[in-house]
């Protein structure tokens, strides 16, 4: 039985929709500017995906060893395959260094040297003297727990500048008027089952990932993409959605994240013959290559039958090499980690791993200044007004192809607090209110409606698995023409199962049988135009390794793909120019060239 909604209404200058470290690094921000600015999320904050986060933060601050941000810019772009736009690049690391100060300025418990300096690690790509030189020590880690760190600081800075949380609402989609401006979003509240609009001047999508496409992840349950679902449904592009980061070391079996930086503090890969396989793939970088690399070795290994175990079937991680006592300072979590999922104790064996899907380079197309682009014909940097995104969600992009480790929360902070500066720019304090069109709300809530009360045979969790599964089998480390085709038609097949799904929860409140078939319909729409842009790109590239296609092809392929998913489930692609410019002549553009570690 369908019902009419008594529906409450809020007006804000800005609202942010997420609380991970972009959503409330851009909070913090919109606040500190005097802004009236709410951060509506659907867990409570310090559970956001950000909290896994271990390794560290990258800047190249240069505590122990030289450094330069020019260096930690090179390999940002030699990472991304140069499919990463270098203006936005250039921002991102010589910001780097003073919004890692900002942090510890804030507060953030960060491991120190012995001299009181932050302390710094190897990670994969990084390295020092554009590529020639030896590992950069770059990655800020607060032990292997920097995301942990990292949220608390930004969410007790956020309570401190009287920030109003909406905590557990489940953000449906966006609200738009007749001349295509954001002006907010629909949101369910899961503890009283009350549904409300949010009218805002600006709103910043901070809704992370959609790792959860996929069989085996890194990322919580929760990663689900909601906010570029919802950006697909108001028929405005996603970016570069065929490039999926493979991490090389999940835990074999569980796919938890043994993080980087084991590898960072000497750990080393071997195969069933005991070879350190990685110093055939990269001989100068070795097991600190980049991740895309790594996770190809390894899968070659496993396919070449050098696979570890009785199935061989994975690789062995050692760490039982390093002293205790760095064990224990510098990789607690790992070494728990280790215990609970493989039984392992790392200071006597190796850890079993596989590569495991970790992050999603592609997402929401934006600028530097983190307004989303809705690209034309005649303008491929036309913005969508009202509308801003950050962080996994986002596409900014600075990962394009590839994203080197520590990039990922550098990238929440530094652009985190650009939305605000750009929010600031856009909305003067206490503006007027917004007059929305009547009857603007009912197709969101129509939708939620046949969502919730369609009658069928199958539940959430078997139409899920099955998605997951094809994700994992037809778009994983190495891709050919033949398995997306396969993917694409079975994946339709579950597309149409989608109309037999039945909620058997009626209720509205604590449903989570009503979220999770929410998240499922995000998922889905991502995992097809993610089948359909891998199936579209026909060259090699960063994450994306076509076996039919091995090289790169820059002639063809230098540009950013764009996907858009009409209502009528077509889809459609277009591109948009990589900026190959600086934003600045502090530094020099770097020119594609092969890219080896
Ligand atoms: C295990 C693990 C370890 C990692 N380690 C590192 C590392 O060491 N270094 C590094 O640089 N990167 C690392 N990464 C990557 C990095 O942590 C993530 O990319 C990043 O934290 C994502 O942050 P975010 O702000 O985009 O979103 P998230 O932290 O994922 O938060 C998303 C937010 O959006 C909200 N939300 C989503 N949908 C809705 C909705 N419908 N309604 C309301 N709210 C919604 C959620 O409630 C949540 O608050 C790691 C990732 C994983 C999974």
């Amino acid at each position: 039985m369908k019902k009419s909604y008594n529906i409450i209404d809020h007006h804000y200058d800005v609202i942010v929709i997420g609380a991970g470290g972009s959503g409330l690094r851009a909070t913090l921000g919109v606040a500190e500017a005097g802004l009236k600015a709410a951060c509506i999320t659907k867990v409570f904050p310090t559970r956001s995906h950000t909290v896994a986060a271990q390794g560290g933060i990258g800047a190249a601050l240069g505590n122990m060893g030289e450094d330069n941000w020019r260096w930690h810019m090179f390999d940002t772009v030699k990472g991304s395959d140069w499919l990463g736009d270098q203006d936005a690049i250039e921002y991102l690391c010589s910001n780097a260094p003073e919004a890692v100060v900002e942090l510890e300025d804030y507060g953030m418990p960060f491991s120190r040297t012995d001299d009181g300096k932050i302390y710094q690690r190897p990670f994969g790509g990084h390295l020092t003297k554009n590529g020639e030189g030896s590992p950069a020590m770059r990655a800020c880690a607060a032990a292997d727990r920097t995301g942990h760190a990292l949220l608390h600081t930004l969410y007790q800075q956020s309570l401190k500048n009287n920030v109003e949380f909406f905590i557990e609402y489940f953000v449906l989609d966006l609200l738009m008027d007749t001349n295509d401006v954001c002006c907010g979003v629909v949101a369910w509240c899961l503890e009283d089952g009350s549904i409300h609009r949010f009218l805002s001047h600006q709103t910043i999508l901070a809704t992370g990932g959609y790792g959860r496409a996929y069989f085996s992840s890194t990322s919580a349950h929760i990663c689900t993409g909601d906010g570029s679902a919802m950006v697909l449904r108001q028929d405005l592009p996603l970016s570069d959605m065929e490039f999926i980061q493979f991490h090389p070391t999940g835990v074999y079996g569980a796919g938890m994240l043994i993080t980087e930086g084991a590898r960072g503090e000497g750990g080393y890969l071997t195969n069933s013959k005991g070879e350190r396989f990685m110093e055939r793939y990269a001989p100068n970088a070795k097991d600190l290559a980049s991740r895309d690399v790594v996770s190809r070795a390894i899968t070659i290994e496993v396919n070449e039958k050098r696979g570890c175990g009785n199935k061989a079937d994975h690789a062995l991680l050692h760490l039982e090499h390093i002293e205790k006592n760095i064990l224990q300072k510098r990789l607690p979590g790992i070494a728990e980690t280790a215990k609970i999922f493989a039984g392992v104790d790392v200071t006597k064996e190796p850890i079993p791993v596989i590569p495991t899907v970790h992050y999603n380079m592609g997402g929401i197309p934006t600028n530097y200044r983190t307004e989303v682009l809705c690209p034309t014909k005649e303008n491929p940097e036309n913005v969508c007004e009202g509308l801003m995104a950050v962080g996994e969600g986002a596409c900014v992009s600075v990962h394009g192809a590839n994203r080197l480790g520590t990039n990922s929360l550098i990238d929440l902070v530094v652009f985190g607090k650009a939305a605000s500066m750009t929010a600031k720019e856009k909305v003067k304090p206490n503006s007027s209110k917004i007059d929305l069109k009547k009857n603007i709300t009912e197709e969101i809530m129509d939708r939620f409606d046949n969502i919730r009360h369609n009658p069928g045979r199958f539940t959430t969790g078997e139409l899920r698995l099955s998605m997951q599964q094809i994700m994992q089998q037809n778009c994983s480390v190495f891709r050919t023409q033949e398995l997306l085709f396969k993917g694409i038609n079975k994946l339709n097949e579950v597309e149409s199962s989608m109309n037999d799904l039945e909620v058997r929860d009626k209720s509205l409140i604590f449903n989570t049988d009503l979220t999770e078939a929410l998240e499922l319909n995000n998922l889905m729409a991502q995992s097809k135009v993610t089948l359909h842009s891998a199936l579209n790109r026909k060259e090699s590239r960063g994450a994306h390794a076509r076996e039919d296609f091995p090289e790169r092809d820059d002639e063809k392929w230098l540009t950013h793909s764009l996907v858009w998913l009409s209502k009528d489930g077509n889809i459609r692609f277009g591109d948009r120019p990589v900026h190959m410019n600086t934003l600045t002549n502090h530094v020099q553009t770097i020119p594609p060239k092969k890219r080896v570690y």
